[in-house]
């Protein structure tokens, strides 16, 4: 599997996730002078975002689904709140600017990387039988994936 070439859409979106987990890491920096709190949330996230950027190389399913998911939850909430903030007036424009080029973007392109063509059959995730592509896997690990059209798992 490691010697197999990466698509286009997989460097896209390892890319995408290291520029997000690299601001993350300089956020978590930010505020470590102001809260502990504040901290270890921003280091946190950047270590799951380490993690899922290594399985994603790797060709891991659980990776894929939590890369494609998770950052778009976490673009959206990054957007809300840099909206709210904002809105309230309490968020310098330089900062929300920062956040949205350097979180919010490329963790919407993170996920729209992963749901290319390509990237599915990075991850093998193209039923064997009948080409239809799977998003859910057959246990909670997805180390196999159940076809959605045909019932196959592989
Ligand atoms: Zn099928």
């Amino acid at each position: 599997m490691a010697s197999r070439k990466a698509p286009r859409s997989i460097h896209v979106a390892s890319l995408s996730l290291l520029l997000a987990a690299s601001v993350q890491a300089g956020v978590a920096l930010l505020v470590s002078s102001t809260s502990k709190v504040g901290f270890a949330q921003w280091i946190f996230a950047a270590a799951v975002m380490g993690l899922l950027l290594w399985g994603i190389g790797r060709g891991y399913r659980l990776a894929w689904l939590w890369g494609r998911y998770l950052t778009l939850f976490l673009s959206a909430m990054v957007l809300v709140s840099l909206v709210l903030g904002l809105w309230k007036g309490g968020l310098p424009w330089r900062v929300a600017a920062v956040m949205l080029a350097g979180l919010v973007l490329p963790l919407a392109a993170t996920s729209i990387a992963l749901g290319r063509p390509s990237a599915v059959d990075w991850f093998d995730l193209r039923c064997p039988k009948c080409r239809t592509p799977a998003s859910r896997g057959k246990d909670f690990l997805f180390r196999q994936a159940r076809c959605v059209s045909c019932g196959n798992v592989w």
